[in-house]
């Protein structure tokens, strides 16, 4: 557990070694504020249990009042049914997904627990501090949300600036880093319009951090700045890709 900021009332940890063997890794990420807690993308079944152990150590668990999905994927989701079993907190997850996540196995007296967020974002109050929902469409997800926490200045990012393969969980040198992102974004995010316009949205933000949902966090506002710049210069998804698809 890495403790990425920490105030009088407000404290921001991270976990990024609850996964294993062949599941990518993925970090989980902890807000308090005053005695209000929330999580961000939970993970499958078999980190579960860990955060759930993990939170504890953060927080009494009772303080857990939201849980937030930036997106319909496994790594984010799928113990859905776990957390609203185990918690009386509210869960927060795209409209456009709402339909699809009950596959994961949702049952009927926690489902009205998740709330849609509408493609415009929202707010969630958590103990008296803002958190911002951030449209971030397509980065990767058609239905996709960052958080911005305007107390830590953190921009949690989801799969953006997602790196795989680091053994690090803070970046030191930006030009060595690069190539632990590079792939991802070349094929999971779809198109440069997509990075352009989240550019212009973080520009309108007072970012610290960059703290992503896989791999090392951005954790200096020059380091951010570096990882803006990067991105504002990617071309990526169908900007790659030629006319039309092999046919095999
Ligand atoms: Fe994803």
């Amino acid at each position: 557990m890495l403790t990425i900021f920490e105030n009088a009332e407000h404290k921001n940890v991270m976990f990024s070694d609850l996964t294993s063997g062949h599941m990518v890794q993925a970090n989980q990420h902890i807000i308090v504020h005053n005695d209000e807690a929330m999580v961000l993308d939970p993970g499958g079944h078999k980190v579960y249990s860990k955060l759930f152990s993990g939170l504890s150590d953060v927080t009494p668990s009772k303080n857990l009042k939201h849980i937030f999905f930036s997106h319909q994927d496994p790594d984010i989701i799928a113990s859905a049914n776990a957390w609203l079993m185990i918690s009386k907190a509210d869960a927060y997850l795209s409209e456009l997904w709402m339909r699809f996540i009950p596959h994961f196995g949702v049952d009927e007296f926690v489902i009205s627990r998740i709330h849609p967020i509408p493609d415009e974002g929202m707010i969630i109050e958590l103990g008296g501090a803002p958190i911002k929902v951030i449209p971030a469409h397509f980065l990767h997800s058609s239905g996709n949300f960052q958080l911005y926490d305007p107390v830590a200045k953190i921009l949690y990012s989801g799969d953006l600036g997602a790196s795989i393969g680091a053994d690090y969980d803070v970046v030191k040198d930006f030009d060595e880093h690069i190539k632990f992102m590079e792939g991802f974004h070349k094929r999971y995010i779809p198109c440069k319009r997509a990075l352009d316009m989240w550019v212009n949205t973080a520009a309108k933000l007072d970012i610290d951090m960059i703290v992503p949902q896989h791999g090392a966090i951005l954790d200096t506002p020059k380091m951010s700045s570096l990882f803006i710049d990067w991105i504002s210069n990617l071309s990526c998804g169908l900007d790659l890709m030629g006319d039309s698809f092999p046919i095999p």
